[in-house]
């Protein structure tokens, strides 16, 4: 194939749009219980000059809307001139999980593990087929948000197949501090995008039914990074104030049940054994103190203040790189969006310092 070959022969939704012009379109997707067909919103932005198609999708997940909210603000303000290339831009990728704040499928499954899916297959593999069709193949590279799960937030970092070329510079492009590597879970569309030869990388940024301001301009610099870098838009890189690979993760959990006061937030630098939260017996007679098993980084956080024994409180990152010069470059960094996000996200939780 041509260089740009995707880009040369664009038609989405079986309209052509002309290089140098964009279009909203209406991609059917599925239909409704009421017969009528279920269409997809898109905008396509065709630059002047040829280059890569991207994807950006947001809300696979359907109550996951910070990603909804990083393609709005490219929509309608973006913070670029597209120069080269193709951008196909989808605000809401599940419908129907949008439309109830759900962020499973009518049928209960979860349309981000139902890819590549089938023509012949269940409303989910027919849905994810329709995706890789009309969009995935499409396209050349692939940029896909997220929020954390049902009460839980994550400090904003990206996940990518690192033994992939292409996406290993699309990750390190992006400019989250943390990059968790693996192909993504069996069904997902980055993992089955990469498998049909266009790279992918995924956002995983804030809590789930919000726009949160920090994560959005997070995601709105991330996208203009990926940009920059596919020569697609002109400009200056921004760069967080580190950048590592996480080596593993695990989550703390509770030992007893209880109201918790947190000791930490989403973004901290962490010693091993220091205290993370508190949970205190309903009249404050019993206590829990859980600690740190590593040195690390808080990836993510529960934003439930009540839980059960064995319920998650705090996700936390070993990093690849030395504890020492991460937190030397944090230190020597200028206070930007990183520093605003970790404030931002840190107004979620009643943090205390531990006594
Ligand atoms: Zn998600």
């Amino acid at each position: 194939m041509s260089e740009f070959a995707k880009d040369k022969r664009f038609r989405l939704a079986g309209k052509q749009i002309r290089r140098g012009s964009h279009a909203n379109l209406r991609l059917k997707i599925s239909e409704t219980y009421t017969g009528d067909d279920l269409l997809l919103p898109l905008r396509v932005i065709r630059a002047p000059k040829p280059g890569p198609v991207v994807f950006i999708t947001a809300a696979i997940h359907g109550d996951e809307l910070n990603g909804t909210g990083i393609v709005h603000s490219l929509l309608f303000n973006p913070p670029f001139k597209l120069d080269r290339g193709t951008l196909i831009l989808t605000p809401v990728t599940n419908i129907f999980g949008f439309e109830s704040h759900e962020r499973y499928l009518p049928d209960r499954r979860d349309l981000n593990r139902s890819f590549p899916g089938s023509a012949g297959g269940s409303l989910a593999a027919r849905y994810a087929h329709n995706l890789m069709r009309e969009i995935v193949a499409k396209s050349d590279y692939g940029i896909d948000l997220h929020s954390a799960a049902f009460q839980r937030t994550n400090y904003p970092n990206i996940r990518a197949d690192m033994s992939n070329p292409a996406v290993r510079g699309m990750a390190r492009a992006f400019g989250c501090s943390l990059i968790v590597d693996g192909k993504g879970p069996v069904g997902s569309l980055r993992r089955e995008a990469c498998r049909a030869g266009c790279p992918t990388i995924i956002l995983e940024a804030g809590e789930p039914w919000k726009v949160e301001p920090g994560v959005l301009a997070i995601g709105v610099a991330g996208v203009t990074n990926v940009l920059i870098h596919l020569g697609m838009v002109q400009g200056e890189p921004t760069r967080p104030p580190y950048q590592t690979l996480v080596r593993r993760t695990t989550w703390v959990r509770a030992r007893m049940g209880g109201m918790l006061k947190f000791h930490v937030s989403a973004g901290d630098f962490l010693e091993k054994d220091q205290p993370l939260a508190t949970s205190y017996g309903i009249l404050g007679d019993k206590t829990d103190v859980v600690h740190a098993p590593f040195e690390g980084i808080v990836l993510g956080m529960t934003t439930m203040p009540a839980v059960k024994p064995g319920e998650p409180i705090c996700h936390v990152a070993l990093p690849q790189a030395k504890m020492r010069s991460l937190r030397k470059s944090e230190q020597n960094a200028h206070p930007g969006l990183h520093s605003q996000v970790q404030e931002d996200l840190a107004t979620s939780f009643d943090i205390v310092d531990y006594a």
